[in-house]
């Protein structure tokens, strides 16, 4: 069973809901990118303030912020993860690739669940969250295009990327990844 993955896709297309779940049945750390972030707003601190002008644009946060979250929780588990909304970039999946050669914890699959934009746009605005009103879900979606989509290939051209398709019932969408993970 692979227990170090990386879910891949685009805003919407059930990445967050997937990973509590497959990390929930196979005992993974779950590491959402988007909630630390969110925690840090939360917590009103002065990043969080800085943090949450960013995300409320649907732009990106830094690199170099992201990096030394991921790196914190990375570093002290060793029994398995599964990364949901990093990497985002094709600099943060290099930096993700050197620490993991550092620790001897190679990423073992990259599952790539894919939806079209049309039930992307209608599940976003469904959703409601802060940085879910129609203009910035346009920019997060124009983001993801242009700075992770990139990494489809990135992963593919590794041999460790396997597709989903993100538009069935949950249940049945979490059938279909556990039926990669064995
Ligand atoms: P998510 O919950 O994954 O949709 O992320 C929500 C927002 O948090 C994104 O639109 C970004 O502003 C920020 N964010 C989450 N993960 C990352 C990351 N790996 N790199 C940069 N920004 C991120």
């Amino acid at each position: 069973m692979s227990n170090r993955l990386i879910f891949l896709g685009p805003p919407g297309a059930g990445k967050g809901t997937q990973a509590q779940r497959v990390s929930e049945s196979n005992n993974l750390l779950h590491l959402s990118t988007g909630d630390l972030l969110r925690a840090e707003v939360k917590s009103e601190s002065e990043l969080g303030k800085q943090i949450s002008v960013v995300m409320n644009s649907g732009e990106l946060v830094s690199d170099e912020l992201v990096l030394s979250i991921v790196e914190s929780k990375l570093v002290s588990k060793n029994s398995g993860w599964l990364l949901d909304g990093f990497p985002r970039n094709v600099t943060q999946a290099e930096a993700l690739q050197s620490l993991l050669e550092k620790i001897n914890q190679p990423v073992e699959l990259v599952i790539f669940l894919e939806v079209n934009d049309e039930l992307l746009l209608h599940r976003l605005i469904a959703r409601g969250r802060a940085d879910d009103n129609e203009e910035v879900i346009r920019n997060r979606l124009k983001v993801y295009r242009e700075k992770t989509a990139p990494l489809v290939q990135h992963y593919t051209d590794q041999g460790i990327l396997k597709s989903v398709k993100g538009d069935g019932s949950i249940e049945s969408i979490e059938t279909l990844i556990q039926a990669i993970l064995v």
